[in-house]
């Protein structure tokens, strides 16, 4: 399998140096020159065995292809349970029970376990530059933390993530490095998307990505979504994905068209809509995020977008084929209110916007079973959480943890230059 840039103006890569360099040369994201399609998968099995079967075909002919079942058992120790909730038809899949506690941890302990051996032997250290309105810097750099030969420098919007995500991003030390950006999180995107496009940075200080953008985070995302598929009664199964960068949904995307039994797929978003206005009939508009409850998801120029018109072909078809709706804080505030109190499940903000989504569908007299991503534990979000349920919610074993550590970050400001600075710095 050789991957392809979404823009067409790069020589197709093996899988080994599309997921080591993240964004293609002209600018594009790496996608399958062909999507392959899969004979029927077994629904018993563990995580980890459903995962390497679904990436067997990606894996074809790569240097990594007999590293695929080790990969996976080291990226799905942790599970991803479907569950009933308390309302007919209505199912949460939970993605947030690994080290830090949002879904982002099967990605990056996936990229981490392909970087690490694709790395072996190198000489010069390589550092990885992310960009995260949250959770992502921490799940990179917990299964960054302590890998020989690699760096991870994390870039996150000061003031825009929550204390506990603050104090997680922080907590990692030695080849781990947290750094407070004056901005947003799109400023902390173009800085990192700057930096890869600085050829004599790169010559200086080897560069690669760990954002949604790479390869070695999409890929591991399929399999959640196809093992929870396989086992469920209801297929093909519905899914709403709490959508930001629209990796984790372009992944249930890619799930679905390689053969698993996934049914529609809907983006719930927050009060940024450059999608729900895109799939309301306006023409594709990025934009700069604005601040939400659901920071997480707080992108206003999705960087997966690219991917899903490549999937659908066209943008008019994209249209026709999807639908994203914008939840509004007060809504997001008002379920989670309300759920604590009529049926007890708590759920951290940005899966209530999924929630909603399934609420507004039952109104509108869909009565079909759908499948709910809980993307994170409501732990991590408890100044948004506890004062709407008015009581603690307990915290997981591991995010205590890395809470018990002490954290720092360094301030910058959002310049080009002075993160090239830095960079050489370091
Ligand atoms: C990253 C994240 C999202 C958005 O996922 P994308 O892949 O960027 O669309 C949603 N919820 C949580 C908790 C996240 O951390």
């Amino acid at each position: 399998m050789r991957y392809v840039s979404t823009r067409g103006g790069a020589a197709p890569v093996s899988l080994s140096s599309a997921i080591a360099t993240g964004l293609a040369p002209d600018g594009g994201l790496y996608v399958p020159e062909a999507m392959p399609r899969l004979g029927k998968l077994p629904s018993g099995g563990y995580l980890a065995s459903t995962a390497a079967a679904m990436l067997e075909p990606f894996f074809e002919g790569d240097a990594l292809a007999g590293e695929l079942e080790a990969i996976c058992a080291e990226a799905f120790s942790h599970p991803a349970p479907r569950r009933e909730l308390k309302i007919a038809g209505a199912h949460v899949l939970e993605l947030f029970h690994g080290p830090t506690a949002a879904f982002k941890d099967f990605g990056a302990r996936f990229l981490a376990a392909c970087i690490a051996r694709l790395r072996a032997g190198e000489n010069r250290a390589l550092t990885i530059l992310v960009a995260t309105s949250g959770d992502t810097g921490a799940a990179v750099g917990a299964a960054f933390h302590g890998v020989p030969g690699v760096r991870v420098a994390i870039l996150y919007p000061d003031n825009r993530v929550s204390p506990r995500q603050a104090h997680q991003l922080g907590s990692f030390g030695g080849n781990v490095r947290a750094i407070r950006v004056e901005g947003s999180f799109d400023d902390c995107q173009r800085l990192v998307k700057g930096a890869f496009g600085d050829p004599s940075l790169q010559a200086d200080v080897p560069l690669s990505s760990a954002n949604s953008i790479s390869l070695g985070r999409l890929l591991p995302q399929m399999a959640y979504f196809g093992h929870a598929a396989l086992h469920a009664d209801d297929k093909p199964m519905n899914v709403i994905v709490p959508t930001g960068n629209l990796g984790n949904a372009v992944a249930c995307l890619w799930a679905r068209e390689i053969g698993l039994p996934i049914g529609e797929v809907v983006f719930a978003c927050n009060a940024n809509d450059t999608l729900p206005e895109f799939f309301g009939g306006q023409p594709y508009r990025a934009r700069d995020a604005i601040a939400t409850i659901a920071n997480a998801m707080d992108v206003g120029a999705p960087s997966n977008f690219e991917r899903l018109v490549h999937l659908f072909g066209s943008e008019e078809a994209t249209r026709f084929n999807g639908a994203a709706h914008g939840i509004d804080d007060a809504t997001i505030r008002d379920v989670i209110r309300r759920h604590a109190a009529t049926d007890g499940e708590v759920f951290c903000p940005h899966t209530a916007t999924a929630i909603r989504v399934f609420e507004q569908r039952r109104i509108a007299g869909d009565s079909r079973a759908w499948t709910m991503a809980a993307t994170a534990h409501p732990a991590k979000f408890e100044t948004v959480v506890e004062p709407l349920i008015g009581r603690p919610v307990d915290v997981p074993e591991a995010l205590a943890t890395m809470l018990g550590r002490t954290a720092s970050a360094e301030p910058l400001a959002a310049d080009q230059r002075l993160f090239g600075d830095w960079l050489r710095s370091w």
